[in-house]
């Protein structure tokens, strides 16, 4: 079992978020570690915890931004999962965190805490950039925050990073991937940007006063990027994600293998087996729900066979892993294995960095043959 908690809160929207989030100046950490833990109690009584192994793989916090939490509330979370629950010796407990967040005193509370490992949402080392995404914090931030991540005993820090802006911005993403791996991260998610509707940056783009970058720019910046990592000694081994070896994300990993998870908070979503959940968005409706001693699931569905083919597909050849042969029809795989799209090995397909850029178009290529599966 893995367990995700999604913290909705932060000071400032960033113009290409579209998450699930609450702005607040000052975050609401009793009352939410008092909502979190309602919902864990109501999960208690689950027959989930019959048809799975109840022992807890993996906790992560996200968000959100859940370093703006309290370092008590993550204490008081973590220590009640535990008394309910066994937690697994050496389990990945991840905490997503901003760099002006990140102080020592409260680097060694969350260690203290049992948290083994930080995303840092980094983003850029620009300071211009950084201003253009409204993020709250500064280049030397993120350089210092790493600094007290590893002075506290943080063995696993792994730093987020957004490929594919507007040209206009002018950024250079070497420069930046190359600080990046100048602070010696464990892990890095490396994202391209994509623009939302219901965001400033959706709305910048729709009244024509930004343009996106080009799909050229797109792909060179993604290559640049595996050739980068992959000379460094990282293993890229999700088409967002590459790590040093012994150093993947156990929780991400999870869900591209499909193993069962719980989501405590609002928007977050829980999976089994061919069953999903969602809960509320909305901070305060979350709230009052469980303050009521009533479930925040806003739906249940049930995966078709369709659907759990397609998932299957679309989780496994997003990782390096791939998937079995027999899964891919032979005249497909054989095409992109001549296109340089992928690679057969092993018994298994795997697509290169070149298919990655494919995955949506290749996925759906598959489909009438998934719906025979
Ligand atoms: S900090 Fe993260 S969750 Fe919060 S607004 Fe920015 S991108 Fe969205």
């Amino acid at each position: 079992m893995h367990v995700y908690l999604h913290v909705p809160f932060c000071t400032r929207r960033c113009s290409y978020c579209d998450f699930a989030i609450a702005v607040r100046r000052s975050v609401p950490s009793d009352a939410y570690v008092e909502a979190v833990l309602a919902e864990w109690r109501l999960w208690q009584a689950d027959p989930v915890w019959q048809q799975y192994p109840s022992e807890v793989q993996t906790i992560y916090f996200g968000g959100g931004t859940p370093s703006k939490l309290e370092p008590s509330a993550i204490g008081r979370i973590l220590e009640r999962i535990a008394s309910d629950r066994p937690v697994v010796a050496g389990a990945e407990i991840t905490l997503e965190a901003n760099p002006e967040d990140v102080s020592l005193a409260a680097a060694a509370a969350w260690r203290a805490a049992g948290v083994n490992r930080v995303s840092l949402g980094v983003q850029s080392f620009d300071p211009a950039v950084l201003t253009w995404m409204h993020r709250t914090h500064t280049a030397d931030q993120a350089t210092r925050a790493v600094e007290a991540l590893r002075f506290a005993g943080i063995a696993d820090v792994s730093l987020d990073l957004i490929f594919g802006l507007p040209a206009a911005l002018k950024r250079d993403w070497f420069r930046d991937l190359a600080a990046a791996l100048a602070l010696g991260p464990e892990h890095l998610s490396l994202y391209g940007l994509t623009v939302e509707a219901h965001t400033p940056l959706g709305r910048w783009t729709g009244r024509g006063e930004v343009s996106p970058a080009t799909d050229d720019t797109y792909a060179g910046e993604f290559l640049l990027t595996h050739d980068t990592v992959v000379a460094h000694g990282f293993d890229h081994y999700e088409v967002s994600n590459a790590a040093r070896p012994g150093h993947r994300a156990r929780h991400n990993s999870a869900y591209w293998q499909r193993a069962p998870f719980i989501g405590l908070g609002p928007a977050a979503h829980s999976g089994f087996g061919e069953e999903r959940r969602w809960n509320v968005r909305e901070w305060a409706a979350y709230q009052r729900l469980v303050a009521g001693g009533r479930s925040p699931q806003e739906c249940r569905e049930k995966l078709d066979d369709t659907a759990v083919a397609l998932e299957e597909l679309y989780l496994g050849l997003r990782t390096s892993d791939g998937l079995p042969e027999n899964l891919i029809p032979p005249a497909d795989a054989l095409a992109w294995e001549a296109a340089g799209w992928a690679q057969h090995e092993g018994g298994r397909i795997r697509l290169t960095p070149e298919g990655w850029l494919r995955l949506d178009a290749l996925v759906s290529s598959l489909l009438p043959a998934t719906t025979c599966l």
